[in-house]
């Protein structure tokens, strides 16, 4: 890691993504934090319009600092989608300065914004990193687990529901054939035992039963010597 001077008020730390820039000290909103540097590149020279890395800082249409020296310090500083300091760029002197936009604590890494196009380049892609983007996924990711345990518990309570309402119907087809099949035997009770007579009910009381039986069998009986050959009178 980079020697910085201790009157700084800053040091290169482990930040979520890697090395990060941190307060050492209080640091006053709207105090110039530290330079970001490095060769000017002039767009209308062929070879420096060539030059391609994560760190430079396009002042205007002509001039870049190639920010990707050792020696830039700001270069550690992160992006963040909510940040406690700024890009202040000063295009004719062809400087920038990183500046606090909020008080920041000792411990707090420093971030700034570091614009749309690189955001939409390098960031987006591979989806941010910054705390106030890991918030907010954190709380999506909650709010959908919540989502699924809610609908999880509903489809339990339904299920519950459908349970009980199914052995209530049950319960209910049992005691209504339970009594049917007791009204029954009262009443076979009643026509085997009290009934004189052997009443006919539906044309098939037991006792009526057996005694048309019985009767069609005599009848038969008496038939036969009818229906039997008579002796023939041409022999
Ligand atoms: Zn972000």
């Amino acid at each position: 890691m980079p020697s910085i001077p201790s009157n700084k008020p800053y040091r290169v730390g482990r930040s979520r993504t890697g090395l990060g820039l941190f307060a050492t000290k209080p640091i006053k909103k709207g105090t110039k934090i530290i330079r970001y540097f490095g060769p000017l590149l002039d767009s209308k020279k062929k070879e420096e319009d060539a030059i391609e890395n994560k760190y430079l800082f396009e002042l205007n249409d002509r001039w870049t600092i190639d920010g990707s020296v050792r020696k830039n310090i700001a270069r550690y500083i992160n992006h963040s989608c909510r940040p406690n300091a700024e890009s202040d760029v000063k295009p004719r002197k062809r400087k920038v300065f990183i500046r606090a936009i909020k008080d920041i604590e000792p411990g707090e890494e420093i971030n700034y914004d570091y614009g749309t196009d690189y955001f939409k380049a390098y960031l987006k892609p591979i989806g941010c990193k910054c705390a106030a983007c890991e918030k907010k996924r954190k709380k999506k990711r909650a709010e959908a687990r919540e989502e699924r345990a809610r609908l999880k518990a509903k489809a339990e309570r339904k299920a519950l529901k459908q349970a009980e309402k199914l052995a209530k119907a049950d319960a209910k087809l049992k005691d209504k054939l339970k009594a049917e099949a007791e009204r029954k035997s009262k009443k076979k009770l009643k026509l085997n035992g009290h009934s004189p007579n052997g009443m006919l009910l539906n044309g098939s009381s037991l006792n009526g039963n057996s005694r048309v039986r019985a009767s069609g069998k005599k009848l038969a009986a008496r038939k036969q010597p009818v229906s039997a050959p008579a002796p023939t009178l041409q022999a």
